[in-house]
């Protein structure tokens, strides 16, 4: 059947749907080692009827749509392998509503998580969930994003309160009330968050907001081995030092910030942590946790006192991973994500260490240790085949371990194409209750295909 792309440009408006080649290529990627594909047009939505319309075209023609936020995604999520359509969702960038007293917000997908926090500042509130990249919430949403803040405020998950969800046969669905806690129906908006575009589109999105703390304190804690770390780290969760945020830093990674971005933090494995509250509780936190740290070993716990230096610390710490892609020009991005149990996880740091030691990977270990979840980034050569499968052999190895002591293969970056080979292993079958669901959902297979669930 030959597609009637007209129809669409007319009941869109024909800047809304792009058939220009770098266009297209800019919609045929992510921020990783996947291989680019491109779309066959790319639709910027501006509203929920735009969203409608092109569901009902692509359905009508049986073509793939693959919803587009800013394009972060680290496992190949947007690009769309089977071509159709992507559709991007930045021009939907509007706050629609604060509600200052139920702490709650309700943003349009393509409204970015700085843009967010920026607007609400006013209020004395923000918003958490911090992936590093300056992300759209959609987007977010749909990849369960969590990061730096997580140890204290939860994911995704745990924030997106309800949603407007535009399913594949053209129904506009409301997932949750915006009640605290429901003990109502089946919990839609858990099965539509981390979804990865396959299920519906997100068209309205509320989120759970916080009062801004009256005061943040962060502090730097060195040691000379990871483990040591990691095993302060499991100690300051024991005793329920309140911390609002608790990243490892590789000594190979702090080599590589102070190089790429001129800082001259101590080349050595490093906590960047971070406590909130009033002025008194901070200190008995800082205090508490400095005590724990010198007894797992810390060398030196720095607090950070003055607020630029404290920007300065989280400045580093969220341009790390651009700092790497900076240091070999010319190479693609790969990140490992498992998360496990947090018993676990100096074991699991231990078997990155060797295998970085033994493939020679380029690049570091960054981690978000208090939740169990950390990454080795690095730096390939997809024309390589040595190169890659070393990557790969490095990552399966970590998703090994992970899947054998009751974690995961992804804490926080998803499935994508990069993690489907390990869905089974990981759930079993229960998978194809997800597949059930899929099928359900999209019968026609449209939204997303190949990704997620698909072998
Ligand atoms: C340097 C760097 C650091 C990162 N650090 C982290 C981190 O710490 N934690 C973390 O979680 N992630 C991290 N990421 C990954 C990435 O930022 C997150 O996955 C982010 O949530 C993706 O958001 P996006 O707007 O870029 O979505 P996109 O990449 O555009 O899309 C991601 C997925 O969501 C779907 N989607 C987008 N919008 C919608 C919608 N409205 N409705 C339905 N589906 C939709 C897409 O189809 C796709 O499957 C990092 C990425 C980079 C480059």
């Amino acid at each position: 059947m030959n597609i009637d792309w007209v129809w669409l440009q007319n009941q869109l408006g024909r800047n809304k749907v792009s058939f220009n080649e770098s266009v297209r290529s800019t919609h045929a990627q992510d921020e990783s080692y996947h291989s680019p594909h491109l779309p066959d047009a790319v639709v910027f939505a501006e509203s929920l009827s735009d969203i409608c319309h092109t569901m009902e075209f692509a359905r009508q023609y049986s073509i793939p749509i693959v919803a587009f936020g800013a394009g972060s995604s680290l496992e190949g999520h947007v690009i769309p392998i089977k071509g159709g359509i992507s559709l991007d969702l930045t021009r939907m960038n509007r706050i629609l509503e604060v509600r200052p007293d139920d702490f709650l917000v309700c943003v349009e997908p393509g409204v970015t998580r700085q843009a967010l926090n920026d607007y609400l500042r006013p209020f004395g509130l923000f918003f958490p969930v911090d992936p590093g990249a300056d992300a759209t919430i959609g987007g977010m949403a749909a990849t369960n994003a969590s990061g730096t803040t997580t140890v204290r405020y939860g994911g995704m998950k745990n924030n997106v309160q309800a949603l407007e969800v535009v399913l594949a046969n053209g129904q506009i669905i409301h997932t949750n009330s915006l009640a605290a806690k429901s003990s109502s129906g089946y919990h839609l908006t858990e099965l539509f968050v981390g979804s990865e575009g396959t299920l519906g589109i997100f068209s309205k999105i509320w989120l759970r907001i916080y009062g801004i703390p009256e005061q943040n304190m962060a502090a730097a804690a060195e040691f000379s081995s990871v483990q040591s770390a990691v095993k302060t780290v499991c100690s300051l969760i024991g005793t329920g030092v309140l911390l609002a945020r608790c990243e490892l830093v590789s000594q190979q990674y702090l080599e590589i910030i102070n190089r790429q971005l001129g800082t001259a933090y101590t080349e050595t494995p490093t906590l960047f942590l971070e406590f909130s509250g009033t002025s008194s509780s901070i200190l008995a936190d800082v205090k508490l946790a400095e005590t724990i740290a010198l007894e797992e070993g810390c060398l030196k716990f720095t607090a950070v006192r003055t607020e630029e230096e404290r920007r300065k610390l989280w400045t580093a710490r969220h341009n790390a991973a651009y700092a790497l892609m900076r240091s070999y020009p010319g190479l693609s991005h790969m990140s490992t994500d498992v998360c496990v149990p947090i018993s676990k996880l100096p074991e699991a740091i231990s078997l990155a260490e060797e295998w970085i030691r033994r493939l020679q990977i380029r690049g570091g270990i960054l981690g978000h240790v208090g939740d169990g979840n950390f990454h080795v980034s690095l730096m390939v050569n997809p024309n390589d085949q040595e190169d890659l499968q070393h990557a790969q052999e490095l990552s399966h190895h970590l998703v090994d371990f992970a899947l054998s002591v009751g974690g995961t293969c992804t804490g926080e970056h998803g499935v994508g194409l990069g993690k489907r080979a390990y869905q089974k292993a990981e759930h079993g079958t229960a998978l194809e209750v997800m597949r059930e669901i899929k099928r359900l959902l999209d019968p026609l297979d449209i939204l997303n295909p190949g990704k997620l669930v698909d072998d």
